[in-house]
């Protein structure tokens, strides 16, 4: 648990004006990660940096946590075929929208991150994947790409130091599974986001079946922070096992809402009342989705003493995620919520594996027959067996993703389904 946080500087995303041009940027030390390893290329090897991340253990910000380094140490050697680094910055898993604010306030700490890990990883061509809806935040990222090629960042022979890269920005047109990497893979090559089955993992078989390594917009915004000041540094911000600063992203019922970078491990309670200003209208806390939809839902009795890490959440029994905190009080309708998740999920299932096309198909239509008050207790186990036939059957983590809301939702408001229910049994009778 983070006591001293209130002392805490923000480093991702600092309290500078206009700190998305690179003038500022460079006047604030930006870039000077890049230098340092292009200057010294002997003392930072490509191996060296790669191992230095690995050692911060920069945990994903995409959702799923995965150490950065140990990802990108899974590149196989070069050869004759390109190699490819993907950043996803699609998210749009509800209640996540962090990356948006890097974009915003400090696109180039994640530019020179992206460099860094190109040049770990013999990467000569990076594409920038962001959600269709960020059509403005879109632009300013183009501007300060273009900024990084005017000042001999990206493009030939970088720094005058032997390495070329180029940076392509992209967008998608809506849809939620295009966030998934290798569905996001399949937009960026023109075609349907269909995802792929795994293996092959994106670093053996990625972009045009060429290596390739897909790294969130956030993860790689820690990379400058790791090559300044060292993965010892790195690991001593934050929670065990769960480090650096995180942008956490506080939705719902809080009196303000909005991204926060605090490190990693702070306290639910200091977020939602100190940070994001308590519940709206004094209100009580009755639950709350700790990463992004796809992360259980947490009873307000359950989160007495829990931080935000990973370790935490997991004794607590939820995950990280996105950090994408959504708040609900005491008169959130929870039937209602889930209701909404798996219309959600529903909508963006891409339709190639039967259990999530048709099981996020069923988990809507009962949800809907509850919600109108209509549905019968049995129908509550009906739909814990479609989450069981649904989990780890199909391509991607979108059914995982649809079915955990719903098993842990009624798990934990059970009463609250069983009286909706209960209501249409009187009012038949
Ligand atoms: P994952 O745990 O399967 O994989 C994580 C990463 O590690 C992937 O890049 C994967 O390719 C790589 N990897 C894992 N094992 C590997 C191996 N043996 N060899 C090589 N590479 C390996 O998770 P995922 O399917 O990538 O992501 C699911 C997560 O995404 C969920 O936890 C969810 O929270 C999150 N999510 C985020 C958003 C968003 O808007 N940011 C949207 C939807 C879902
Ligand atoms: Fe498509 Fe769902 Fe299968 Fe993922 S799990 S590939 S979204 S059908």
């Amino acid at each position: 648990m983070i006591e001293d946080w209130k002392s805490y500087e923000p480093l991702l995303i600092p309290d500078i004006p206009n700190l998305h041009k690179i003038d500022v940027y460079e006047e604030n030390d930006g870039y000077s990660a890049l230098r340092t390893v292009l200057n010294d290329q002997e003392k930072w090897s490509r191996t060296d940096v790669t191992n230095e991340v690995k050692a911060a253990n920069i945990r994903g910000r995409g959702g799923a946590g995965f150490n950065a380094g140990l990802k990108w140490s899974f590149m196989p050697e070069p050869d004759d075929r390109p190699r490819y680094l993907a950043c996803n910055g699609d998210e749009s898993e509800p209640g996540t929208f962090k990356d948006r604010n890097i974009f915003e306030f400090n696109p180039h700490i994640f530019i020179e991150g992206a460099l860094i890990a190109a040049y770990a990883m013999s990467v000569d061509t990076i594409y920038v994947y962001i959600r269709g809806e960020y059509i403005d935040w879109v632009h300013i990222l183009e501007q300060a790409v273009e900024e990084a090629y005017d000042r001999g960042y990206l493009g030939k022979d970088i720094l005058g130091k032997g390495i070329d890269i180029d940076l392509h920005v992209t967008y998608g047109a809506g849809a939620y599974i295009c966030g998934e990497e290798t569905g996001m893979l399949e937009s960026l090559e023109g075609k349907r986001g269909y995802p792929r089955v795994k293996p092959p993992f994106p670093a053996q078989k990625g972009l045009w079946g060429n290596p390739t390594t897909i790294n969130n917009i956030e993860t790689l915004a820690n990379v400058p922070l790791v090559i300044n000041n060292g993965a010892e540094w790195y690991q001593s911000i934050g929670a065990e096992g769960h480090n650096g600063p995180v942008l956490y992203g506080i939705s719902g019922h809080v009196n303000k809402p909005g991204v926060y970078e605090y490190p990693a491990g702070m306290s639910v309670e200091d977020l939602i009342y100190e940070v994001a200003g308590g519940i709206r209208g004094g209100k009580k806390l009755k639950a709350l989705i700790p990463g992004g939809t796809s992360t259980p839902v947490l009873r307000a009795d359950q989160l007495e003493g829990v931080s935000m890490d990973s370790n935490s959440l997991r004794d607590a029994g939820s995950m990280m995620g996105t950090a994408g905190m959504v708040v609900m009080d005491e008169d959130t309708d929870m039937v209602d919520l889930l209701w909404r998740i798996s219309h959600f999920f529903h909508h963006e299932s891409c339709g190639q594996c039967t259990p999530c096309r048709e099981g996020t198909g069923w988990l809507e239509k009962v949800l809907l027959k509850i919600k109108n008050g209509e549905g019968e207790i049995k129908d509550l186990d009906l739909l814990l067996d479609v989450t069981t036939q649904m989990e780890g059957r199909t391509i991607c983590a979108l059914a995982d993703a649809a079915a955990w809301p719903v098993r842990h939702t009624i798990n934990r408001f059970r009463d609250e389904f069983e009286a909706r229910c209960k209501k249409s049994v009187h009012a038949v009778a």
